[in-house]
Order: C-alpha cells, then sequence, then structure tokens
C-alpha cells in the first residue's frame, strides 16, 4: 500500500517594499506557497506555487499581485528547494541500483554456467511442457570434471521460483534438503544451456 498526499508548504518568505492597506505599516513580507506530493511522507513532486503577503504589524494576508506589480520583475525570486524532489531522486536511485544489480546478476549467472563451482546451488527452469505448472526446480552442483558437471537436483518441481529458491536456501542451511541420493551428470555443453534463474550464493 503506498501512502501518499497533498501538503502545501512553505518554502520561503522575504521582505517586500509596500504599505498595509489596513494599519500602513511598511513591515511586510511575501510568503511562498507550494503543493507537493508526498508519497509516505517525503516530499516528491512539487506542484504549484501560490503566494502572499503577510504584515509583520497587524498579521493582515494580503494578495501578492499588487505589490509584485511594483517590482522591476514580476519574479519572486525563491525557487522550489530541491528537497522538494526527494522522493523522485529515490525513486531515480531504486532504479538505478535494481538495473545494475540485475546485470550484474545475470553476468553471474553466465559466468556459473561457464565455470560451475562445485557446492554452489542454483534454480533454473525445467522447459519441459508437461510441467508447465511447476516449471522450476533447484540443484547443487556436486562435480566438475573434465567436460561433465554431475548435480544433485530436487526431487521436486515448484511453480514459483521464489520456492525453488526457498528450497535450496533450506537445505544450504541444513534445515531441510529437498534432494534425493540420486545424481545426474551432464555435458558441460547442455549445463551451459539450462534456463538458470539464479545462482545462490
Ligand atoms: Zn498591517
Amino acid at each position: 500500500m503506498i501512502v501518499w498526499g497533498v501538503s502545501l508548504k512553505n518554502i520561503g518568505r522575504k521582505n517586500i517594499h509596500g504599505n498595509c492597506p489596513l494599519c500602513n505599516s511598511r513591515d511586510l513580507y511575501l510568503v511562498v506557497m507550494q503543493k507537493v506530493l508526498h508519497i509516505f511522507w517525503i516530499p516528491t513532486l512539487p506542484t504549484r506555487k501560490s503566494k502572499f503577503v503577510q504584515c509583520n504589524q497587524c498579521g493582515s494576508q494580503l494578495p501578492a499581485e499588487p505589490f509584485l506589480m511594483s517590482m522591476p520583475t514580476n519574479e519572486t525570486g525563491i525557487k522550489t528547494p530541491w528537497w522538494n524532489f526527494l522522493g523522485l531522486f529515490i525513486i531515480i536511485g531504486l532504479f538505478i541500483f535494481g538495473y545494475f544489480s540485475e546485470k550484474s546478476a545475470s553476468l553471474d549467472k553466465v559466468a556459473f554456467q561457464n565455470a560451475p563451482t562445485v557446492g554452489v546451488y542454483f534454480t533454473y527452469d525445467l522447459e519441459t511442457p508437461s510441467l508447465k505448472k511447476t516449471p522450476y526446480t533447484c540443484a547443487k552442483v556436486e562435480k566438475v570434471d573434465g567436460d561433465k558437471v554431475t548435480a544433485r537436483i530436487s526431487k521436486y518441481a515448484y511453480s514459483k521460483e521464489k520456492e525453488a529458491r526457498k528450497a535450496a536456501r533450506d537445505s544450504m542451511n541444513n534445515l531441510q534438503s529437498p534432494f534425493g541420493d540420486e545424481t545426474y551428470e551432464i555435458s558441460r555443453e547442455n549445463f551451459k544451456a539450462l534456463k538458470v534463474v539464479s545462482v545462490l550464493r
């Protein structure tokens, strides 16, 4: 569940020339407010700015436009602060992180299939039409000998890769083993052709 909302934030104030129409004080300042979309209480996307003039003497809030018209430029000079984009920076950062970790995971798979290491657990897609509903399983490299790779393969097939990974983790942690006594020997070429999904380290 994503918690989000819009809040109005004060992003700056500064003194402004003019007289208060109510008390004639010259102690006036301009206040700039901005609506910000926040996600999980983190300001993420700033939207429209609004402004008003406040009198420091009588506390009146006045429309800013008449005061701004007498200024050399119609600009308030108060800019959106960077932290109103904080959530956006975090989201972009997470995407970049996700992209690079995905990339390094796939490089890891290629390296593993080219040079399997004894004792390493992995999951793969069985790619068997009769096992369409439970396409995943896990295995452990037992021996690498010349052109042959010997692996122990789970007795079970799983509907989700996550389940196959959990079974492998349980075996790694000596909790419960999905493996039988039998081992299987395949050629390195066939091992390279396996549709490995994850390599557990
Ligand atoms: Zn006033």
